[in-house]
């Protein structure tokens, strides 16, 4: 564990689990909803029995979530996935535009800049059988199901999933109004994942997605700013502490506005001009 609580309550029955250490934490979200709970995202792979025991400790020995649902495929939020789905004999709910990515099999279209330089070429020269334990293990194929594109996130009636694509193409936040709760996935982190120093000193603060594993860069940027506009009041990212309080909407403006130049409904155009994305690698220190 990550040195806090298993299982932390950062708003009325939303519990973050902080699984693993360092730059292999990531987030796992409980959510009760009426008389029953939701899972969002799995962590890395082999966590599987810890998330079931950190569930069991919120709701009680042999609990099953009524719906696992993942912001996206990557294998620190889908890792065990898998694993839990046959625990809890439950399909996994990610967006229809993350399907292609559930068999693990690698797309270049869907590639990130990690992909492009480390796993591909490390792909190529591992043996043809280790490479295919390594998919088949991962692969979510068979367990995933696309999200109903109206409709609530199944088990998840009183919130909506958000589209928040860049990070991978099907990424999605999820949010409910009532409170203004937004789980983020990799869309906005509350740590800096994009710098030694940021990652060692920590938040609290509002960080894009982490660059090396982000298919889509400008898409990123403006799923920022379309999150900035849902005004949350918590901010629950898929690493590090969620951020709670009156000033979360602001940060995540001023962040939107550091990638974007605006968050207003004008900002999706204004992002594109050079000069202003000059202005804002400036002012972020980003290496865009
Ligand atoms: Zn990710």
């Amino acid at each position: 564990m990550s040195g806090r609580e298993p299982a932390a309550e950062v708003a009325d029955g939303v519990y973050c689990v902080g699984v693993g250490r360092g730059v292999l934490a990531s987030n796992v979200y409980l959510i009760r909803s009426g008389g029953s709970w939701a899972l969002i995202d799995a962590a890395w792979p082999g966590r599987g029995e810890l998330i079931k025991a950190a569930a069991e400790s919120v709701f009680g020995e042999g609990t099953r979530p009524a719906s696992m649902l993942l912001t996206h495929i990557h294998p620190d939020h889908s890792g065990s996935a898998r694993e839990l789905a046959r625990i809890w004999d439950l399909p996994v709910w990610v967006h229809a535009g993350e399907m292609p990515l559930a068999a693990r099999t690698y797309r270049p279209e869907y590639g990130n800049p990690l992909d492009r330089w480390l796993v591909v070429p490390l792909m190529r020269v591992l043996p043809r059988r280790t490479v295919d334990a390594m998919t088949s293990a991962a692969s979510l194929a068979g367990v995933a199901r696309p999200l109903d594109p109206v409709g609530p996130p199944p088990g998840l009636p009183d919130w909506r999933w958000v589209a928040a694509p860049g990070h991978t193409p099907g990424h999605v936040a999820f949010f409910r109004a009532r409170d203004r709760v937004l789980i983020a996935g990799d869309a906005v982190l509350t740590v800096n994942l994009n710098s030694v120093p940021g990652l060692l000193r920590g938040g609290p603060g509002a960080w894009g997605p982490p660059r090396y594993t982000t298919w889509n860069w400008p898409l990123a940027k403006e799923s920022v700013a379309a999150l900035a506009r849902l005004e949350p009041r918590v901010l629950a990212g898929g690493h590090g502490r969620p951020m709670t309080g009156a000033g979360t909407a602001a940060c995540l403006h001023a962040l939107a506005e550091k990638l974007c130049g605006a968050t207003g409904a004008a900002g999706r155009g204004v992002q594109r001009h050079p000069a202003a994305s000059r202005r804002t690698r400036a002012a972020s220190g980003e290496e865009d």
